[in-house]
């Protein structure tokens, strides 16, 4: 009823239906135009002004679009794009929820370790629906996240995941995947991988997958123990690498995997994975590397910890939880990673050349520098009577051929 009001009302302001001052030839009489009345309403002239439809064409809000199709004595009818006016029962509720349901994507994650958990919580709680498989059996530890677990790879793949999500380690995210029966997957499945190294998954997959898969990249730059708390601020790299543009369900499946970590808060960084590669060997793997290196020393903490020693225990405490595979995995498949080794091999040599340089000098000028000689140092026979003398014995070159000079003459008595 106060639907019928509205369109009554918006059909008056526009003159009856027409769009005042645009002539039929006019592409602005064509186009969209905002209702004079209802300053959020824009209208198209061969539609119907229903109050609703948010682009969905000239669909009724009671359901019956028969009813409201325009008649000849209507003549031109608008299509109302927008409206604020509030409506007397709760239609954007009701929108809100059927978006969240066709929003809803079934993710599907291969490998439920360490981080293929910790991104299904996440993910759950965002209203998805989550299933898993995994080389090991993670069924009890998936049924108390909500996640369905699949021991079976075809039954994984028959379940029809919206998403597969690769969360292996590196080094087994070949053959993992080559495992796949990929043909029970439907058509337009979204791949999406965690990897720390991106250049390497990205040319898996572009030569494993079939053409009608989709392709998205990404790089949570955090881990279960940098990522426990908030996301807030965190960096999530990613690279759209084979998304049908054309195709608005399959964009929609890859920007709503993105929304979780824009919802998160992540800071969202769109980067090609070759450039993500040159710039985490020198951040993200010296990082683990220097890690793994203090770990060794078994560092502790003690009574005067200062802030700088601090840090180098929370950097041990953010890399010793990470699995060996994953560093290797740093290592292995960036190609970037030996230079950077290379690196900061040559920075510690530099270093502690330039302390062991200090040291020889201290040390050379001991043995060959000047020494004080005092007359305390000569056998009683041997010391001159007068100080000033004694002093002499001190300056210029050899200390030995000073004393030799000078004692020459008690020598020869
Ligand atoms: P990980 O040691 O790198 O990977 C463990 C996962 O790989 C487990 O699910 C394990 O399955 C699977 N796996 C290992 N060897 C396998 C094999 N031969 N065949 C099949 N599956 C195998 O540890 P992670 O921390 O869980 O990392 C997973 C992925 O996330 C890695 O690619 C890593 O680079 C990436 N990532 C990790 C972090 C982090 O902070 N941890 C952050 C960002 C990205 P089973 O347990 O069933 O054996």
């Amino acid at each position: 009823m106060a639907v019928a009001v509205a369109a009554a009302v918006h059909r008056t302001a526009l003159g009856g239906g027409s769009v005042p001052g645009a002539s039929s030839q006019s592409p602005a009489a064509l186009g969209r135009l905002p209702c004079p009345v209802h300053c959020s309403i824009t209208t198209q002239r061969d539609s119907l002004c229903l109050g609703s439809g948010l682009g969905q064409g000239s669909r009724s809000l009671s359901g019956s679009s028969s009813r409201r199709r325009p008649t000849a004595r209507q003549g031109v009818a608008q299509r109302v794009y927008a409206i604020d006016a509030a409506q007397p029962f709760d239609m954007e509720a009701r929108l809100a929820r059927a978006v969240k349901a066709e929003a809803r994507l079934k993710i599907g994650i291969v490998g439920f370790g360490n981080f293929g958990q910790f991104l299904a919580k996440r993910f759950k709680s965002h209203g998805h629906e989550l299933i898993a498989t995994s080389r090991g059996d993670y069924s009890a530890v998936a049924g108390e996240l909500g996640v369905k677990f699949f021991s079976d790879l075809d039954d994984f793949c028959e379940y029809h995941p919206d998403v597969v999500i690769m969360s292996t380690s590196i080094i087994s995210t070949e053959a993992a995947l080559g495992k796949l029966p990929l043909q029970r997957l439907k058509r337009s499945t979204l791949f999406v991988d965690v990897l720390s190294v991106k250049e390497f998954p990205k040319r898996l997959f572009l030569n494993q997958l079939p053409v009608h898969f989709d392709i998205l990249c990404t790089h949570p730059m955090f881990g279960p123990d940098s990522g426990r708390g908030t996301w807030e601020g965190l960096p999530l790299m990613y690279e759209r690498v084979r998304v049908s543009e054309g195709k608005p369900r399959r964009k929609a499946v890859a920007d709503g995997l993105l929304e979780v970590f824009r919802r998160e808060g992540c800071r969202m960084v769109e980067m090609s994975c070759e450039e993500h590669d040159r710039q985490a060997a020198s951040t993200q793997f010296i990082t683990h590397t220097v890690g793994r290196m203090l770990g060794e020393m078994g560092l502790s903490n003690t009574a005067i910890d200062t802030k700088g020693y601090e840090s180098l225990l929370s950097l041990v405490n953010n890399t010793a939880n990470d699995s060996f595979d994953l560093y290797y995995g740093l290592f292995m498949y960036n190609q970037s990673a030996t230079q950077e080794l290379q690196r900061l091999e040559t920075a510690f040599d530099r270093i502690r050349q330039k302390l062991m340089d200090e040291l020889h000098d201290a040390l050379r000028k001991d043995i060959f520098g000047p020494k004080p000689i005092t007359p305390e140092v000569l056998p009683p026979s041997k010391r001159l009577s007068d100080s000033s003398s004694a002093q002499s014995l001190n300056n210029g070159g050899g200390a030995k051929g000073s004393v030799k000079g000078s004692t020459a003459p008690n020598q020869q008595q």
